[in-house]
């Protein structure tokens, strides 16, 4: 199928995208990467009147390690292409969890050319970055016509393909608590071919001290509308449970359904293989 017509305008800067974005009354989309945006043009799910290319908005890609108020950051343009991310040394080294979950995104055309902000923006429940973003309490830095604002990750993401982003918003950057020696990171997915869409996948962070763990944050993809926090199994990690007991706590958080990749009970038991694979990881893996 083709797209149903649309106008272009290639905005020169933020200013200027919002403008376009206010003029268009909500009949309007940001082109970042095209990676999901042209497959949901072409399929004709969305038929916005105008593209807006944010592609030259200057500033907007970058990976920055920063000096927050009682901890660095890693702060990262919504511009910067999944492969930018996947060769950063400053990533693997102070965003560890980031390293380890895109090369499972797509393959190397789709992020040579998708971007970050496109990917949070997007909301696909099976994706990758939306989880992590949950996993380390990332902040995620928005404009719009009333000026900026900061949203955590625990508030963003709303429901299936639905965020905090407003028709006339624009995601700019996101913000990482810098990994310190004592942080840990987890991930595992169960994909059909490397490169798919995850059937579920388990994105994780914490602080380890000795044999014990703080601070778990499990944020599980691919089980529901939104990317969804295992806060029981949270706790018991963090309380010195086994994996195996963590895993007993994972139905009271995630209730998965049935979709074209597994049934909602093949989800069920992949969760806790999953849960099982990355509590190791949490215990010995160091940044
Ligand atoms: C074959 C294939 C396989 C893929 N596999 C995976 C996978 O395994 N895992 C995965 O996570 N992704 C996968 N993707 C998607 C890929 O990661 C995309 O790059 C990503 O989802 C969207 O990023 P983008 O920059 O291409 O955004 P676009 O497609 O340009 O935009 C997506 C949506 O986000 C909005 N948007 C973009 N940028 C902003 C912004 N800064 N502010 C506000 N709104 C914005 C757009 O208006 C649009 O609605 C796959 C894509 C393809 C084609």
């Amino acid at each position: 199928m083709k797209p149903a017509p649309f106008a272009y305008a290639r905005a020169k800067s933020l200013e200027h995208a919002i403008e376009l974005l206010g003029r268009a009354g909500g009949e309007a989309r940001l082109l970042a990467g095209g990676q999901s945006l042209m497959a949901t043009l072409n399929m004709r799910l969305s038929a916005p009147k105008l593209l807006i290319d944010i592609n030259r908005i200057p500033g907007l890609a970058g990976i920055a390690l920063k000096n927050g108020q009682d901890r660095k950051h890693v702060e990262i343009g919504a511009l910067t292409r999944h492969v930018e991310l996947e060769h950063s040394t400053d990533i693997a080294k102070h965003a560890p969890l980031i390293a380890l979950a895109i090369p499972h995104i797509g393959h190397v055309a789709i992020r040579n050319r998708g971007t970050l902000g496109g990917s949070i923006a997007f909301a696909d429940p099976a994706a990758e970055l939306p989880a992590c973003l949950l996993a380390l309490g990332a902040e995620i830095e928005i404009a719009g016509e009333n000026g900026r604002r900061t949203v955590q990750a625990d508030d963003f993401f709303k429901g299936l393909f639905e965020t905090a982003l407003g028709p006339r918003d624009v995601l700019t950057a996101i913000r990482l608590p810098a990994a310190k020696p004592s942080t840990r990171a987890g991930f595992a997915e169960f994909a059909r071919r490397h490169g798919d869409y995850a059937m579920v996948g388990l994105a994780a962070s914490a602080e380890a001290n000795g044999a014990s763990l703080s601070n778990v944050r499990l944020a599980y993809f691919g089980v529901g509308a939104t990317p969804v926090r295992a806060r029981n199994a949270e706790k018991a990690l963090a309380s010195g449970a086994t994996a195996d007991e963590a895993v007993a706590t994972l139905a009271s958080n995630l209730a998965p359904h049935d979709d074209v990749q597994a049934t909602a009970s093949t989800k069920r038991h992949l969760a806790g293989v999953l849960l099982r694979r990355v509590a190791k990881q949490l215990m010995e893996r160091r940044p």
